[in-house]
C-alpha cells in the first residue's frame, strides 16, 4: 500500500519538523468530489427533538447536550465553505478520556463526549479511543504540504495514476521522460484524499475520529464492523453527535464514507439529522430555508 509507506516517511518528516513526534497523520480524509446539490432531505424531520423522548443509562448532565441551537455548533466546514486561517474555536480544553496522544476539543463538545463514552462503557462497549480531535489550520496546512510534498517526490502513487489517469501521466511525464509530478498536479493528487487548510470540520473543534484496538492504528471501513460503531449508531445523537460522512452522501459532504468521523452539532440538531437521516448541509439548508 503507497499510502502506508508514505505515512511512514511523512511521520518521520514530522517527528524531524515538529520535534514533538506527536503530528497526526493516520486521518486524512477523502475528499474525492465537489460538492453538488444537498438533494432532497426530508423537512418533516425538523423539530422531532421537541418529541424526542430520551432515555439514558447513566447520570447524564444533559445541560452540555444540549445547545439550544447555538450557531456555534452548527460551524460548516466542508470543501466550499473554507474556515479563516484565524479561526480558532473559543474554548478548547486537552481531552482526558481514552486517546492515542494529547489532543483538545471544544469544551461543550468534549463534556458530551465524556457523557457518551460513559454510557457506552455502560452499555458494554469500552473498546474505544479518540485518535483526532481539534487540528489547528497550521497543522493542517503543514500536514497537507507534506502530502504535496510526498506526491512530488519521484515516481508516480497509485492515487497519481487515480487522479491524473494513465494516459495523462504517459503524455505529460514518461514520454518526455519527467520522472516527478510538477506542482499543480501534485496539488491535485493531494487533494484527492487530504482536506486542504480551512476545509477541514477537525479545525472547528468539534469533531473527532473514533479508533478500535484491532484497528492497528489505521482509519479504515473495518470500524463499521465494530461494537462501537453500532453502539453509536443507535446513541450517538441523544448525546448531541451526529455521522458526520454517511455512506452514499459523498456528493453533499464531499467526502467519503467515515463510519469513525462523529461530529458535535448538540442533541436538538443531531436528533433531526438522526431522524430525518440526513448531513449537516442539508439539516442547514432546511433549516435556512424556514427562516
Ligand atoms: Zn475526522
Amino acid at each position: 500500500m503507497k499510502r502506508n509507506s508514505a505515512k511512514f516517511l511523512i511521520a518521520v518528516f514530522a517527528c524531524i519538523l515538529l520535534f514533538s513526534g506527536c503530528i497526526n497523520i493516520q486521518n486524512e480524509e477523502e475528499t474525492t468530489t465537489p460538492i453538488g446539490d444537498v438533494g432532497n432531505a426530508n423537512p418533516s424531520a425538523i423539530g422531532s427533538y421537541k418529541t424526542m423522548e430520551y432515555t439514558y443509562q447513566t447520570n447524564v448532565d444533559i445541560s452540555c447536550l444540549t445547545t439550544h441551537l447555538d450557531p456555534t455548533y452548527l460551524i460548516l466546514a466542508n470543501k466550499t465553505n473554507a474556515l479563516s486561517e484565524d479561526y480558532v474555536p473559543a474554548s478548547l480544553t486537552t481531552l482526558t478520556c481514552e486517546t492515542t496522544y494529547s489532543m483538545k476539543l471544544e469544551s461543550r463538545a468534549a463534556q458530551a463526549l465524556y457523557a457518551m463514552l460513559a454510557e457506552m462503557k455502560a452499555a458494554g462497549v469500552s473498546d474505544i479511543s479518540v485518535t483526532s480531535a481539534y487540528r489547528s489550520y497550521e497543522k493542517q496546512s503543514e500536514t497537507y504540504n507534506l502530502w504535496v510534498q510526498q506526491e512530488m517526490s519521484g515516481g508516480f502513487s497509485q492515487d497519481a495514476y487515480r487522479v491524473l489517469g494513465q494516459a495523462y501521466i504517459k503524455m505529460n511525464y514518461l514520454d518526455k521522460e519527467i520522472n516527478r509530478l510538477s506542482l499543480a498536479d501534485a496539488h491535485k493528487v493531494a487533494q484527492s484524499y487530504s482536506a486542504q487548510p480551512g476545509q477541514s470540520e477537525h479545525q472547528t473543534g468539534l469533531c473527532v475520529d473514533f479508533i478500535t484496538s484491532g484497528m492497528n492504528g489505521e482509519l479504515t471501513e473495518a470500524f463499521e464492523y465494530t461494537e462501537a460503531f453500532a453502539w453509536l449508531t443507535e446513541n450517538a445523537y441523544k448525546f448531541g453527535f451526529i455521522l458526520r460522512y454517511p455512506r452514499d452522501k459523498q456528493d453533499i459532504t464531499g467526502y467519503t464514507y467515515e463510519p469513525w468521523h462523529y461530529r458535535f452539532v448538540g442533541r436538538e440538531a443531531a436528533t433531526d439529522i438522526y431522524v430525518g437521516e440526513m448531513t449537516l448541509e442539508q439539516y442547514l439548508q432546511l433549516v435556512n430555508q424556514e427562516q
